[in-house]
């Protein structure tokens, strides 16, 4: 038997994996007891990751050759890796001469390793000239982004796992912990059972299984999180809890922030968050340690914040506690981001956003866009903007980009208004999509299908929620033809290179590189002086010592776990900012036609569209099929009952389910998981398309701090299905 040391491939976590293999096929895989994130640890989803590798080729679902569809109606017909190459090239070198770069999107994903996610944004930002390079992290943590950049001065989340044993209160907000990073949620039980009187807040507009395990649990309406931080500012400032010595040394803009919440009395935040005063002031007390002087708080907080559209907004009013408070830069202490996917951090750190360039720098700061020129021997690097997730849809259904490549996401399930992205691939004149799996909705839009291998096969790098960079090994040998996602993408890369040999500048090639590790070295060498600075993180010191943090610059001999200790932030004048921010009601509030507010979200046991988790029968024991959760008193309300098939519409279309009563979600909301695609749901999108999943729902009205979409709140109106 082998063993070859990994990473999970699904949540933000990041846990280390030891996969045994016989050297063809993987046989088991075991939680690595000296991974800094798990300690041996495994959730249901990493301990199966074995079973669903394999059932996914016994089932073939696996895409193992590339495939051509000559005719959008037909079927996709297998060709070989030259002719798909060649076809690649042509199609994307053709868009670009008649119509320009900016006529070619391409669509990424936190599923991809750093390694994937520098090749393709070189491609796009330098080869191609086009700033039209997002992703699926795009929903799933642009806010927190935005969010961090707008208050601290850099997208750095400054805590660590550790963290959590040395906070007296961790604040736990818009995050389900339990299920949707249960690894995390086991430390953190084991770090309260260690330190008694530590106190979870939890806020979230669901009784989650994490609100169950709270001390204090604030069930608010959706979208009023703003309002809350808001509140327990305002009651800070009343009982003197405020931490004036740290906001005068280490902060700018606190008057400002005064004036927006001295309106924001406890009362009228209760009120509007429609939680109990005495909750409001209790919670504020915590948080800033009112019994403890010299406590810590630690925040954890993900999609509840980050899927709005006031998602950057409700981001920094959380900071804006942290930083009145002084908890920021100690031990136990901080705002701590979780991300969903296992590389949306290491994305970020490449530049994978459509705004961003290499080594969290702007595209919009030119002397940003000069560096990142000069690293890659360009002239520049163009400054139009980029479109994101949504606009990049919404350009291709309006017929101004031509030409898409999706890499390792399924948009057509995953991106809200499922009507208008489906009009985007449908118009598109050729859609290139590069996947493991040949089975997501997206594959059945492709011209060109281009096999990729996956976890157990792949070989690069990640970065979890607490900057930490674990490699990514390979265990076997690629199925079929499959090949690595940054392999493929360098290939059609030089391709293009011998068709637009203009865009070289005179360079023999961008792409020189032989393997994964030549393709780190040119991504660590990018950050020198940044805040992420890694240049003292070898390939073969992450071989030798393991996963790593960021910062660690050269001369390093370990990375960082806390960051500004001193209290000097990434800004022009050393200060953290405090962000007087309004507050802002949901995008689309209930009325008469759509009274109910519908909330989207994770199961325990299930990945995003189930490509992988979907293959496995004992992944189903938890929930095994989708439902509408509502209140009880609301189904008979209506005059139903559980298990009765309901009709859940929005402006943009309708899933049939049944309706599943429970005390989770209050009066007035209903709750749907985001895995099940068209395969299971019943109902229309707004042009009379049946059977779409909860994203035929939702609307892509986005953050326009961070353009995030506001997967997390539609008005919906649930009436009996009326099926034949
Ligand atoms: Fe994988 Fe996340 Fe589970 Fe860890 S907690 S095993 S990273 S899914």
């Amino acid at each position: 038997m082998m063993q070859t040391r990994s990473t999970c491939p699904y949540c933000g976590v990041g846990c280390g994996v030891i996969i045994e293999s016989d050297g063809t096929q993987i046989t088991g895989v075991r939680g690595d007891p000296e991974h800094p994130a798990n300690f041996g640890r495994l959730c249901t989803k990493g301990s199966t990751l074995h079973l669903t590798a394999s059932a996914a080729i016994t089932r073939s679902s696996r895409l193992l050759q590339p495939m051509q569809r000559l005719q959008r109606d037909a079927a996709p017909q297998p060709i070989d890796w030259t002719h798909a190459l060649d076809t690649a090239a042509d199609r994307i070198a053709d868009v670009v001469r008649q119509h320009g770069p900016d006529a070619v999107g391409l669509y990424l994903s936190g599923q991809l390793l750093t390694e994937d996610y520098y090749v393709f944004n070189k491609l796009a930002k330098g080869l191609l000239g086009t700033n039209n390079v997002d992703t699926n992290s795009r929903l799933c943590m642009s806010s927190a982004v935005a969010g961090y950049k707008k208050t601290l001065g850099a997208d750095a989340p400054p805590c660590s796992y550790e963290d959590v044993a040395h906070a007296d209160t961790v604040f736990i907000t818009g995050s389900n912990t339990a299920w949707a990073h249960p690894i995390l949620f086991r430390r953190m039980e084991d770090a309260r059972a260690a330190r008694p009187g530590q106190r979870w807040i939890v806020v979230d507009v669901r009784r989650t299984e994490t609100a169950e395990t709270a001390d204090l649990f604030l069930q608010i309406r959706p979208g009023t999180d703003v309002a809350l931080y808001h509140g327990l500012l305002h009651v800070m400032l009343a009982e003197g809890l405020t931490d004036a010595r740290y906001i005068a040394a280490h902060t700018t803009g606190f008057a400002a922030l005064r004036e927006v919440v001295q309106d924001w009395t406890p009362a009228r935040a209760a009120e509007v968050c429609g939680i109990a005063e005495a909750d409001l002031i209790q919670a504020a007390r915590w948080f800033a340690q009112a019994d403890r002087p010299g406590g810590a708080t630690l925040s954890l907080y993900c999609m509840g914040l980050n899927q709005s559209a006031a998602g950057t907004d409700k981001n920094a009013a959380l900071i804006n506690l942290h930083l009145a408070t002084g908890q920021i830069g100690r031990a136990g202490a901080g705002p701590f981001s979780l991300t969903g996917q296992p590389n949306a951090m290491g994305g970020r750190e490449v530049g994978g956003l459509s705004n961003l360039l290499s080594a969290h720098r702007d595209l919009a700061n030119p002397a940003h866009r000069a560096e990142v020129a000069a690293l890659w021997g360009l002239p520049d690097v163009p400054a139009t903007p980029g479109r994101s997730a949504i606009e990049m849809f919404e350009a291709a259904a309006d017929g101004e980009i031509r030409l898409l490549w999706i890499a390792c996401t399924n948009p057509a399930q995953s991106i809200p208004d499922q009507a208008m992205v489906r009009r985007a691939l449908e118009r598109a004149e050729f859609v290139i999509v590069q996947e493991a799996f040949a089975t997501t909705a997206t594959a059945a839009y492709a011209d060109l299908l281009l096999p990729a291998t996956t976890w157990g096969e792949k070989i690069g790098s990640v970065t979890n929620s607490e900057r930490r960079i674990s490699r990514v090994r390979p265990a076997v040998a690629a199925p079929g033809q499959a090949r690595h996602d940054w392999q493929i993408a360098i290939d059609v890369a030089r391709r293009i290179e011998a068709r637009l040999p203009e865009r070289l500048h005179g360079q023999a090639t961008l792409f020189p590189y032989a393997d994964a590790e030549s393709i780190w070295n040119e991504h660590r060498e990018s950050t020198r002086g940044r805040d992420l600075d890694i240049t003292g993180l070898s390939w073969a010191h992450l071989e030798q010592h393991g996963p790593q943090q960021w910062p660690m610059p050269e001369g390093a001999r370990a990375g960082r776990p806390r960051l500004y200790e001193d209290g000097v932030f990434p800004t022009e004048d050393g200060r953290a900012r405090f962000a007087p921010v309004s507050f802002r009601p949901v995008a689309e509030p209930v009325d008469a036609l759509y009274p109910f507010s519908l909330i989207s979200g994770r199961l325990r046991d299930q990945w995003h569209g189930m490509s992988r988790t979907g293959t496995l029968g004992r992944l189903f024991g938890h929930v095994p099929e989708p439902g509408v959760e509502m209140n009880a008193a609301d189904l008979a309300a209506l005059g139903l009952k559980d298990g009765d098939l309901v009709e859940v519409r929005s402006r943009r279309g309708s899933v049939v389910l049944a309706a599943q009563a429970g005390g989770a979600v209050a009066r007035g909301q209903v709750s749907i998981p985001m895995h099940w695609g068209e395969e299971v749901l019943g109902g229309t999108d707004a042009d009379g398309t049946p059977r779409r999943g909860v994203n035929g729902l939702t609307l892509p009205t986005f953050c326009p701090g961070s353009k995030q979409p506001e997967l997390k709140h539609a008005a919906v109106s649930v009436v009996k299905a009326d099926l034949p």
